[in-house]
């Protein structure tokens, strides 16, 4: 994966070949394919996303919510290859040849972003909850497709909660391993087993090698001990009750994880006060006791968009999406980027006072020959169409009149 390898265009044939094979067995007998009910639920991200470099691993996800929010955020973020419904149905949200984005920050035996090299599923269900029958049987054979399609071993079937890792933070002063719990029940070699899994990494390959340290002992029990030395852990403070009040051990990192500053994780202090990610300054003044709440409503005064603060990353407001065609970053001199084209240089040029809107298609700039209406049609007086005036000032398609926009207005349709 770190540069060429002698006789790799020769393998790689020779995988195609076999690969080609392996299409015509897999398809063949009717009996096998009834086993897996398929069917197409496409991102419309599919036609955006290249070619992936190669297909080493398949990662396993777990969505952390139920089937309707999950498929709708899988499909509009395109976080996907392959999601498996609670009834074991499964749909294809990215092509397989294409890069889906799910790993996120991610490193194994060290190689970084592996999503260049993975093949992603969802799960639909919790990291810490059995799925259901449905979903093992279709899980395990679309797993076996996979990996007989792509020459893909046991071992290198991998859960997101592997492969994730974290930058350095408040709480970790190093990259560290543990950044999620993502998928973490498929690493356990008895779920392993109905999955038809006969073996699984037995350690961290970067930690072995000091490229991360652990921060999540217990998520490292889990993914490398035996079944009944997990099992036991598991039943100690971190799984048990109240997993979402912070101790003097529990940190809201440990809990939000890398969501601790986000503006979708609230804060329920013991006097009932409530404070989100982002407007937290002093973390070590948040008391014992006090509630960590994930995936809330940002409140934002009713406003459309985020704020960056100073020191804050683009990826802590606008999460996975950071990087999508709809999320826009109006920066303070009034320059206007789209996330999906913006690169790495730009992301850390980003001034504190960026408005991020996250869920927005850029439809354009207002000039004398383009109007409003010509960008993006009757969709112009809709409320969920917003107006950046040059000025600073945001307006809504209701509040606008079509003959007072200014020159120089860019265009944000809701999508
Ligand atoms: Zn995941």
């Amino acid at each position: 994966m770190e540069g060429p390898r002698p006789g790799f265009a020769r393998l790689r044939w020779a995988r195609v070949m076999v690969a080609m094979l392996v299409v015509v067995t897999t398809l063949a007998p009717v009996a096998e394919a009834a086993k897996l009910r398929i069917s197409n639920r496409y991102s419309d991200l599919n036609r955006e996303r290249s070619r992936r470099e190669s297909t080493e691993y398949i990662i396993l996800h777990t969505t952390e919510g139920g089937d309707r929010s999950s498929l709708r955020r899988v499909r509009r973020a395109g976080l996907a290859h392959y999601i498996v419904m609670r009834d074991g149905r499964v749909h294809r949200v990215i092509k397989r040849h294409l890069i889906a984005r799910h790993a996120g920050r991610s490193m194994w035996d060290g190689a970084k972003d592996l999503d260049d090299h993975a093949l992603g599923i969802e799960v639909v269900g919790y990291h810490n909850k059995p799925i259901t029958d449905a979903q093992y049987t279709a899980l395990a054979e679309l797993v076996r497709q996979l990996q007989s399609l792509y020459e893909i071993p046991d071992e290198n079937v991998l859960t997101h909660s592997m492969v994730a890792y974290g930058r350095p933070n408040r709480w970790h002063r190093h990259e560290h391993r543990g950044r999620k719990r993502c998928g973490m029940q498929f690493a356990r070699p008895d779920v392993r087993a109905r999955l038809g899994l006969e073996s699984r990494p037995l350690a961290d390959p970067d930690v072995a090698a000091r490229r991360l340290v652990v921060a999540d002992p217990f998520l490292e029990t889990v993914l490398y001990a035996p079944a009944a030395e997990a099992d036991a852990v598991a039943e100690a403070e971190f799984e048990g009750p109240d997993t979402d009040v912070i101790t003097a051990t529990r940190t809201a990192w440990f809990i939000a994880r890398d969501r601790f500053n986000d503006p979708t994780t609230a804060y329920v202090f013991p006097s009932g006060r409530k404070r989100f990610g982002h407007e937290i300054r002093d973390w070590s003044r948040i008391p014992p006791g006090t509630r960590v709440l994930l995936d809330q409503e940002p409140e934002t005064d009713g406003a459309a968009w985020l704020t960056l603060a100073r020191g804050q990353a683009a990826s802590v407001l606008a999460g996975e999406d950071y990087d999508a065609d709809t999320t826009v970053y109006v920066r303070p001199d009034g320059r206007v980027l789209r996330g999906d084209i913006m690169s790495y240089r730009d992301f850390r040029r980003l001034p504190p006072g960026t408005k991020v809107f996250v869920g927005f298609e850029y439809a354009g700039k207002v000039t004398r020959r383009h109007t409003a209406y010509d960008l993006c049609g009757p969709r112009s007086r809709e409320e969920s169409t917003l107006y950046l005036l040059p000025g600073g000032h945001v307006r809504t398609g209701r509040e606008i009149r079509e003959d007072r926009i200014p020159g120089g207005t860019h265009i944000l349709v809701g999508s």
